[in-house]
């Protein structure tokens, strides 16, 4: 089967007036389709880039990226966005919200609309439809905000940090939520993140970089041998903590080797 996503030998330096820095060196990797991923690496070493080059916003120096077997173009279609803030207009009512991403793309049919009312209906939203977004909790808000990008039927959806201006306890519960929504869609999703934690709950893969220039340091397959798989109750089975500690050493083994040498 074709993978949803693939980059092959993946390299990309920026070039300031003080010179080059190489951000990526060499990254290969695909995502099949209903996979979800996470990114994990130390602050700096080039997450954000990687992301900008999945998005199209940047061509990469050398290497390829392909989305469902054709070479990626800038604002592709395809791909759907979940990031830190919601991005909902407040001068908008949350159906008409859910409707944006349809309007810009022109894409506002009759089949669309009555998409979007079945998926608030169905999702717990419907009785919210002609709220303003600030009488929404958080949690609801990133719910519309994840309605909003699924009507355009992405193949990939990319989440940066889509949790993080959440509070811890809020956090839980909605990475919770989202989460087992995107597994329900069978979307295939790239997650980039700093908190293992949520790396380790929500995926099937975590992608270990390394300081920059990222590379890729180990790539660990996560599963959970537990009844209902949920990312709240994978948590608490006794997997997670060995799976946070294989990847917390990983990531700590760069700094470690720098201690012991000096
Ligand atoms: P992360 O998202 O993992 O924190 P980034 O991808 O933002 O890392 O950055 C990777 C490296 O590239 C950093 O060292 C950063 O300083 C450098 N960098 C990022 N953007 C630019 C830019 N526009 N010009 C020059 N260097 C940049």
């Amino acid at each position: 089967m074709t993978p949803i996503l693939e980059l092959k030998n993946i390299n990309y330096s920026y070039h300031t007036l003080d010179g080059e820095t190489k951000a990526l060196s060499n990254i290969s990797f695909s995502l099949t389709k209903g996979e979800f991923t996470a990114v994990v690496g130390p602050s700096g070493c080039g997450k954000s880039t990687l992301l900008s080059l999945i998005d199209g916003l940047m061509k990469p120096e050398s290497g390829r990226l392909l989305l469902s077997g054709t070479p990626l173009t800038e604002n592709s279609s395809k791909i759907g966005y979940m990031l830190q803030h919601d991005h909902l207009f407040e001068w908008r009512t949350i159906y008409r919200n859910v409707l944006i991403g349809a309007e810009i793309s022109g894409r506002n049919t009759p089949e669309i609309r009555k998409k979007a009312r079945e998926m608030l209906e169905q999702y717990g939203l419907s009785q919210f439809a002609r709220s303003k977004p600030s009488e929404l909790s958080g949690g609801m808000r990133q719910r519309a905000a994840l309605i909003r990008t699924l009507l355009l039927e992405p193949e990939l959806l990319l989440l940066d940090e889509p949790f993080s201006a959440l509070d811890y306890q809020t956090r839980l519960t909605v990475s919770d939520d989202i989460g087992q929504i995107i597994r329900r869609t069978g979307k295939t999703a790239l997650l980039v993140t700093h908190d293992l934690s949520e790396a380790v709950s929500l995926s099937d893969r975590v992608i270990i970089l390394t300081k920059r220039p990222a590379s890729i340091g180990r790539i660990v397959p996560i599963t959970f041998a537990i009844e209902n798989d949920t990312p709240l109750n994978r948590r608490n089975a006794p997997e997670f903590k060995t799976y946070f500690n294989e990847i917390w050493k990983e990531l700590n083994h760069d700094e470690q080797a720098v201690e012991k040498t000096v």
